[in-house]
C-alpha cells in the first residue's frame, strides 16, 4: 500500500512556520520561516505562524518573545498567528489541549489507538533486547489488544501513555517537493509510537508528530516546509493523518545548513541566532537576502534580492538537495552592499541604537544630524553596523592613545610639535565663518607642502591622529569640518601636552 500526498491545486496555498519556544531563532530556523513566507507569498497565499509550546518544562515566553521579535525584525510577518490572531486559533499549542483531547477521544474510540501500561523499565530492557539480537528496535505493544473499558479499569490506578497502533510491513510513501518520492516501511518506525503522556491522573499532554497533524489539518496547511531532519517524522505524520481521515499536505524537506568543514552548522561555527547577527550590526535585508540563498538559488548570476523581489522568483524547484555551506564572507559582502544603498538619514537612525549600546551617545538626546554627517563619511567603509563604535566613535568622545600614534615616519618628538604649533597657528587664524572642508583643505596643504622634503604626511598625520586617535580614520579636513574649530584646537592641545 502506497500513501502519495495530494497537491491542493485549488485550494489557496498556506504554510506555517512552527517553532517550538525552547531556544532562541537560529539562523536555520529563520531560512524555514523565509521559505515559508516565499512560497506563500509568491502563489498569494497565506504564511501562518504556529507556537508548538506543549512542552511545557523546556518552553519559555522569553524564547516565544526572541522568535517572534526576530521574525518581525526580518520582515517576514505572518497573516495568521499570535498577535494578530486569524480563523483557524488560537495559534499557541498550549491553548489547543481541548482540540488534541478530541481527536485522541476518535482514536481511542475506534481502536487505532490505545493505552500502553509499559513502565519504562521494561521498555528500555526490552530495545536492549532487540538489539543484542540485532534486530530493529520496535515496541509492538501487547496492550493494543486490551479492550478500551478494561484499559480505563486499569488507568484509574496505573500510569499510561497512548500509542498509535501501527500496521506491520506497510509501504508509506510520500512525494517531496525537493526530493521527490520518498519511502519508509512501517517496521522501521520503532513499532507502536506514542501520541500523547500522561500529564496530570486521566489527562494526557499530546505529543510532537500528533499534535502537528492535528493543527496542520485544522489550520488548512497545504504545503509543510521544513528541515531535512523532520524527514523521519513524516511517516509517522503520515500514519496519524491516515487513522484520522485528514487529507495530507504536500511535503518539502529542506537542505541542512552546513559550516565550513561541511558538518552541520552550530554553535562552534560560531554566531548561529538572528539576534546574535542583529546584534553584530548585520541588517535585516542582508540577512535575508543571504538566507535565502542558503540552498536555493535563482539559476543565474543575480545574487541581490530584496524580500518583494525573492517573493517573485522564488521556486521550489531550484532548492537543491545537498547541504548548503554558511559563508560568512559573502554575508559581510551583502552586509556592506545594503550599508552602502541606504540613505544618510536612514543608516544613521540604524547606527543610532549601536553607538548608544557603546555610550557615545545618549539614547534619550542626541543629535541627529551630527550622527548623520559622520556616518556618512564612514559609509563607504562600513561592512556592519556593530564596527560603527569603533570607526566613529572619536566624534563623540576624546579619544584615547599614545603619544607614538602622532609619530610620522622617521619624525622625532620635536619635529611632531613643531608639526602641531604649525597647524594648530593656521587653524586659530581661521575665522569661524570660514570653517569649511575646502577651507580647511586649502589652507592646510599650502601649509603641508612646506614641509621638509615636501612630505605632507609630517604635517597632515599627527594632526590626523590627534584628531581621532587611530591608526586608520577619514582624513583630517572631513575630521575638522565636522569636530569644529574648538573642538579640534582641543585635541591638537591634548596631543601637544602627550609630547611634553
Ligand atoms: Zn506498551
Amino acid at each position: 500500500m502506497s500513501i502519495f500526498g495530494k497537491l491542493f491545486k485549488k485550494e489557496q496555498i498556506r504554510t506555517r512556520f512552527a517553532p517550538s519556544p525552547t531556544g532562541v531563532l537560529h539562523i536555520g530556523s529563520a531560512r524555514t520561516t523565509l521559505f515559508n513566507f516565499l512560497f506563500a507569498k509568491k502563489f498569494g497565499g497565506k504564511f501562518i505562524l504556529r507556537i508548538e509550546d506543549t512542552d511545557l518544562e523546556r518552553s519559555s515566553p522569553e524564547f516565544e518573545k526572541d522568535i517572534v521579535e526576530g521574525l518581525q525584525w526580518l520582515g517576514l510577518v505572518w497573516d495568521e498567528g499570535p498577535g494578530v490572531g486569524g480563523p483557524h486559533g488560537p495559534y499557541r499549542q498550549s491553548e489547543r489541549l481541548d482540540t488534541y483531547a478530541g481527536y485522541l477521544e476518535k482514536l481511542l474510540d475506534s481502536g487505532d489507538a490505545f493505552y500502553c501500561f509499559h513502565s519504562k523499565e521494561f521498555l528500555e530492557k526490552e530495545y536492549q533486547e532487540q538489539l543484542a539480537k540485532k534486530k530493529n528496535p520496535a515496541h509492538i505493544c501487547e496492550f493494543r489488544k486490551f479492550l478500551r473499558q478494561d484499559a480505563e479499569k486499569r488507568l484509574q490506578k496505573e500510569p499510561a501513555i497512548i500509542r498509535l497502533k501501527v500496521l506491520a510491513g506497510v509501504d508509506i510513501c510520500f512525494s517531496d517537493l525537493i526530493r521527490g518520492e520518498i519511502c519508509f516501511n512501517s517496521n522501521t518506525l520503532g513499532g507502536d509510537f506514542s501520541l500523547a503522556k500522561a500529564s496530570r491522573p486521566g489527562e494526557f499532554l499530546p505529543l510532537y508528530n500528533f499534535a502537528v497533524v492535528v493543527d496542520d489539518l485544522l489550520m488548512k496547511i497545504t504545503h509543510v516546509i521544513r528541515g531535512e531532519d523532520h524527514i523521519s517524522n513524516t511517516p509517522k505524520q503520515i500514519l496519524i493523518s491516515r487513522v484520522l481521515d485528514f487529507s495530507l499536505p504536500q511535503y518539502a524537506h529542506l537542505p541542512l545548513i552546513l559550516g565550513p568543514d561541511k558538518s552541520k552548522l552550530s554553535k562552534r561555527h560560531g554566531a548561529v541566532s538572528v539576534g546574535d547577527y542583529r546584534d553584530m550590526g548585520y541588517l535585516p535585508e542582508a540577512l535575508v537576502n543571504f538566507t535565502s540563498l542558503l540552498g536555493w538559488n535563482p539559476g543565474t548570476d543575480k545574487e541581490i534580492f530584496s524580500l518583494e523581489e525573492l517573493a517573485g522568483e522564488f521556486d521550489m524547484a531550484k532548492v537543491q538537495k545537498g547541504g548548503a555551506v554558511f559563508n560568512i564572507d559573502k554575508l559581510d559582502w551583502l552586509n556592506g552592499h545594503y550599508l552602502r544603498q541606504l540613505e544618510p538619514a536612514e543608516l544613521a537612525r540604524r547606527a543610532v541604537p549601536y553607538l548608544a549600546k557603546q555610550n557615545f551617545i545618549n539614547l534619550g538626546n542626541y543629535d541627529s544630524e551630527y550622527i548623520k554627517k559622520v556616518i556618512t563619511l564612514e559609509q563607504p567603509r562600513l561592512k556592519k553596523l556593530g564596527e560603527v563604535g569603533d570607526r566613529v566613535g572619536f566624534f563623540f568622545k576624546k579619544p584615547q592613545y599614545e603619544s607614538e600614534l602622532l609619530v610620522w615616519r622617521d619624525m622625532l618628538f620635536r619635529d611632531v610639535m613643531a608639526s602641531f604649533e604649525t597647524s594648530r597657528e593656521a587653524l586659530e587664524a581661521m575665522p569661524e565663518e570660514n570653517w569649511t572642508r575646502e577651507n580647511l583643505e586649502k589652507v592646510l596643504l599650502e601649509k603641508a607642502k612646506e614641509a621638509k622634503k615636501g612630505d605632507k604626511g609630517r604635517l597632515l598625520w599627527p594632526l590626523r591622529a590627534a584628531l581621532s586617535g587611530l591608526e586608520a580614520s577619514p582624513g583630517p579636513f572631513d575630521i575638522l569640518d565636522i569636530l569644529g574649530k574648538q573642538e579640534s584646537i582641543a585635541r591638537i592641545d591634548i596631543a601637544i601636552k602627550k609630547l611634553k
